[in-house]
């Protein structure tokens, strides 16, 4: 049996969560932010710069913006998701209009695979997260191991 070398990010219980929404999902997101106001102001939010105005002036509570997706900002979280400072994604993105930072998007959704983020693409996903016991209490997250990846043999 090999050894277990998963590594263990561990998450508070109050949670760094980011909200993103392309335009023709953005009523849809800040319509279940308004249902959800009481528990989602208990968490940490931020999120790309059109989102997040719309959140704080729907929510009446602080969220950190970024740049707008397509100026940056969907770069910007997920530099964060690798550097461990996000612990969850609503990423309510529109599946009916192509993006101009289509390579942005997939870039985040990758990232956030890749440092096994819980994400909610769609509202359903996003109420069964929000309501998860897991959302006020710790949790360690683990992280698949990379140093093999890191450590592997390039030819020159
Ligand atoms: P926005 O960016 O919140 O600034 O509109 C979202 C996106 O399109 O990624």
């Amino acid at each position: 049996m090999s050894e277990n070398k998963n590594i263990i990010r561990k998450l508070d219980a109050r949670k760094r969560i980011a909200l993103v929404a392309h335009d023709n999902k953005k009523d849809d997101l800040i319509d279940w932010a308004i249902y959800n106001k009481t528990v989602l102001s208990k968490h940490q939010l931020f999120a790309t710069g059109t989102t997040g105005r719309l959140l704080e002036e729907s929510l009446d509570v602080h969220v950190t913006k970024f740049l707008s997706g397509p100026l940056g900002g969907d770069q910007q979280i997920g530099a964060l998701i690798a550097e461990g400072k996000i612990d969850i994604l609503f990423f309510f993105w529109d599946p009916m209009e192509a993006q101009p930072h289509d390579p942005d998007i997939k870039a985040l959704l990758r990232l956030g695979v890749v440092w096994n983020i819980p994400m909610a693409c769609d509202r359903a996903t996003a109420d069964f997260l929000l309501t998860s016991s897991l959302m006020h209490s710790e949790y360690e997250t683990i992280i698949p191991d990379y140093k093999s990846y890191l450590k592997r043999n390039i030819p020159l």
